[in-house]
């Protein structure tokens, strides 16, 4: 597997056929692994980038402790079906006097854009520049981040990119929670309860598979079944999953997403439903 460190470095090795790109942040984990391994089965070749976007964190957040494991990380990779990992550093993406910006209007105000301000600008900048970077005939992403999968189809759509976005679904460990390197932070006591997010999910689930339409009902239960786990709600949202924006009734496509507080550590997850409806 080769390792990537300059622009110049994956310009020479890129070449032509078909290449699937896995960005990520590393600090990898099982939910990475599928990405890469979908990439792996489609594609010629698989890059993985693994770069800690400083414009997609907000002033108070974690930039500076967020882990950092690259022996890891590249073990995984390899593993996994990678043939190559980039790795710049943060001079190199945004070097003196950058100041060009991608931004999706609208979609990435709501949910996460809402308690992240500038969080996706950040995550459409560093995309578009990796993109242009990488040149991938598909780039692979997580429904786990459904509101970033979203924006980044709609940004490669409006502007005309000629790559193919693979969303893939959401890796869990055995007790339901959602993968996320984040969850690392937990303490004993945190990761116990953090099965309150994707539990609430169920329930909701549960509660449409047994009938439920009105989405104030569905909220309700989301609601009720997070307070019991979490130590802070920072949004639970039924929203159409092609708009984001809120529904009173289930008869699409519909988002059902939350993020919650367990101490200081901030963890998201969702759900679809009505795909089959
Ligand atoms: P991150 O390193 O957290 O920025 O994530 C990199 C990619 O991995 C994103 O497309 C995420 O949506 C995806 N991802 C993270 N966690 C999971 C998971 N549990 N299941 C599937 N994909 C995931």
């Amino acid at each position: 597997m080769h390792i990537l460190n300059t622009v110049e470095e994956v310009r020479a090795w890129r070449g032509d056929g078909n290449l699937g790109f896995v960005p990520t942040m590393g600090a990898l984990h099982e939910g990475h692994a599928s990405l890469i391994r979908a990439s792996a089965a489609d594609n010629e070749r698989t890059v993985v980038s693994i770069f800690v976007n400083p414009t997609q964190f907000g002033p108070n957040e974690d930039l500076d402790k967020y882990p950092r494991t690259l022996d890891a990380d590249f073990k995984l990779c390899e593993a996994a079906g990678a043939d190559a990992v980039f790795t710049p550093d943060r001079a190199m993406i945004y070097r003196p006097g950058f100041c060009t910006w991608v931004e999706v209007e609208g979609l990435g105000d709501r949910l996460c854009g809402a308690s992240r301000p500038g969080h996706f600008r950040g995550v459409t900048t560093v995309v578009s520049k990796l993109f242009n970077i990488v040149r991938p005939t598909r780039a692979y992403f997580g429904q786990k981040d459904a509101q970033q999968a979203l924006i980044l189809k709609r940004m490669t759509a409006d502007l005309n990119l000629p790559i193919k976005l693979v969303i893939c679904p959401i890796i869990r460990e055995p007790d339901g929670l959602a993968m996320s390197s984040r969850n690392r932070y937990l303490s004993e006591d945190e990761r116990k309860r953090a099965v309150g997010l994707s539990k609430a999910l169920g329930e909701v689930q549960k509660l449409f598979e047994s009938g439920t339409r009105t989405a104030g009902v569905l909220h309700g239960q989301l609601v009720t079944v997070l307070d019991d786990y979490a130590d802070k709600l920072d949004y639970a949202e039924v929203v159409s999953a092609e708009t984001l924006e809120p529904v009173l009734e289930v008869n699409g496509p519909t988002l059902v997403a939350a993020a919650a507080f367990f101490g200081s550590t901030r963890l998201i997850d969702n759900v679809i439903l009505g795909l089959r409806a």
